[in-house]
């Protein structure tokens, strides 16, 4: 037998424990697959205006809704183009890859990016913000921009704190939150909250395939981006409205909206979104028992070290110094099927990812946990054995 032969396709399915994209519900796939048809064909305006609604209902909103062929990125792009104009400062909170990776995009389009610096592993001070927006006596703040759930740390920030740190001080800024990896997984509530543009995608707690992201826009929102003069014309909101589905400056995505119809269809009608919520809590203690149990003889540890901004749509895993969380990741993909995430920026190396968002249920919680167990016994990563059983006593 040559040693050069490929790799054997392991048998079973694989196990994706990434945070995003994450696993397709097998009818969301299969509604997926529609044959092509006029987008303003009456029938599919019928299924596009169904879903309009119903991912307003997801964003608990009654505002604009703005959609784009593009990943997460794009609707970044269009939510810091649709509301600034050139040397307008926007403040971010600093939390993480993906906060980083908003406010380089914001600086490379000519904003001015103010950050309140925070220790990724406890979380941003919400003082500082106060004391931030308190400090900007002219308002030169435009905006102030927040990642929901940070993907990269395994941290969530409470949205109604940024926002009762904007009336507290009376700062007038926008209000801009991510959802990409909290919207229909954990609790979101645009208009209660008083967010301004909420920024999501597809590919997370939607189910979906990457490829279709979105932002909410509030009154405030749609005047400010009014008066905004960063070039843009594929993003623009204002040549959107113009447009049939009042979105998509160009072919409008048809076999995403047989999609999202169906997985709007489980979210609101099968399972409710509320228990939505509550089965991400349950799961999402399950790993963090498992996690904290392995923790113990030098192991591996949970990043996250605020226990009141643990995320409850992915963990991110601290290695034992020494060890490689690549290194771990292959031998879980390699020997036994199993994908999880990686560290991301600075983390690279240091961090695995379990994501537990989106389609998602006790035994492949379990499954995946078991599997991490074995592939770090596999691998020689020390840790207390016994994590799954951690997760059985959270889940019983
Ligand atoms: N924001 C967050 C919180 C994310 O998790 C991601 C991707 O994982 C992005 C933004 C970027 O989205 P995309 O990769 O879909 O462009």
């Amino acid at each position: 037998m040559s040693t050069s032969e490929p790799a054997k396709k392991p048998r079973g399915r694989q196990f994706f424990a990434n945070p995003g994209p994450t696993s397709i519900p097998d009818s969301v796939l299969l509604a997926t697959a529609h044959q092509t048809v006029d987008f303003n064909d009456p029938n599919f305006i019928a299924v596009y205006e169904a879903c309009i609604a119903g991912l307003k209902r997801v964003l608990k909103t009654r505002q604009e809704i703005f959609l784009y062929t593009g990943s997460g990125h794009a609707a970044w792009e269009a939510s810091l183009v649709n509301l600034l104009s050139p040397g307008d400062t926007i403040l971010i909170l600093e939390s993480g890859y993906f906060s980083l990776s908003w406010a380089a995009m914001a600086a490379d389009l000519g904003v001015e990016v103010q950050s309140v610096a925070a220790d990724w592993r406890r979380g941003v001070d919400l003082g500082a913000l106060r004391e931030a927006l308190a400090a900007d006596k002219g308002h030169a703040i435009k905006a102030v921009c927040v990642v929901h759930n940070e993907t990269a740390t395994g941290m969530m920030i409470p949205l109604p704190e940024v926002r009762a740190a904007l009336d507290a001080t009376g700062h007038p800024a926008l209000f801009l939150a991510d959802t990409i990896s909290s919207l229909g997984s954990l609790d979101f509530r645009m208009d209660e909250w008083g967010v301004d543009a909420c920024v999501g995608g597809s590919q997370k707690g939607l189910m979906l395939p990457t490829g279709m992201s979105f932002t909410g826009v509030s009154a405030k929102g749609m005047a400010a981006h009014a008066a905004s003069t960063l070039p843009k014309h594929y993003f623009n909101w204002t040549n959107m409205l113009k447009r049939p589905h009042r979105s998509f400056v160009g072919t409008v995505p048809v076999s995403f909206f047989y999609g999202l119809q169906e997985s709007l269809r489980l979210i609101e009608q099968e399972e409710g979104l509320e228990n939505v919520f509550a089965r991400h809590t349950r799961l999402a203690r399950a790993v963090r028992a498992a996690v904290q149990h392995w923790s113990g003889n030098n192991g591996p540890q949970l990043f996250c070290l605020n226990p009141g901004r643990y995320s409850d749509s992915v963990t991110a895993i601290l290695m034992p110094e020494g060890y490689d969380a690549d290194a771990l990741r292959a031998v879980a993909l390699q020997k036994f099927n199993l994908s999880l995430g990686g560290g991301l920026g600075p983390l690279g190396g240091k961090v695995f990812r379990i994501g537990h968002l989106g389609d998602l249920n006790e035994p492949m919680i379990l499954g995946t946990l078991a599997t991490v167990e074995l592939a770090m016994k596999t691998a020689g990563v020390p840790h207390t054995p016994g994590g799954v059983q951690a997760a059985l006593d959270a889940l019983a």
